[in-house]
């Protein structure tokens, strides 16, 4: 029962061999981890904004008023 392919009764299911200690798994596990966002300053108004993004302070974006703001 245990350890079979539910499709193809006779052919045993892969399985893996040795258990993954705690080592391996965290070694795995590494790079899952989430990244703090990446900032960068409004060339307008030099609040830490994200990287292609309206600014929220002033509105600007790429040099030019696009939304309204909450200080202009
Ligand atoms: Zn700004």
């Amino acid at each position: 029962m245990a350890g079979r392919s539910l499709l193809t009764p006779d052919i045993p299911m892969a399985v893996p061999k040795r258990r993954t200690s705690r080592a391996r798994r965290g070694n795995r596990r590494l790079h899952l981890k989430i990244e703090s966002a990446s900032l960068v300053k409004c060339s307008n108004c030099s609040t830490k904004i994200r990287p292609h993004t309206v600014c929220s302070a002033c509105g600007h974006y790429r040099g030019k008023q696009v939304t309204p703001g909450s200080g202009a």
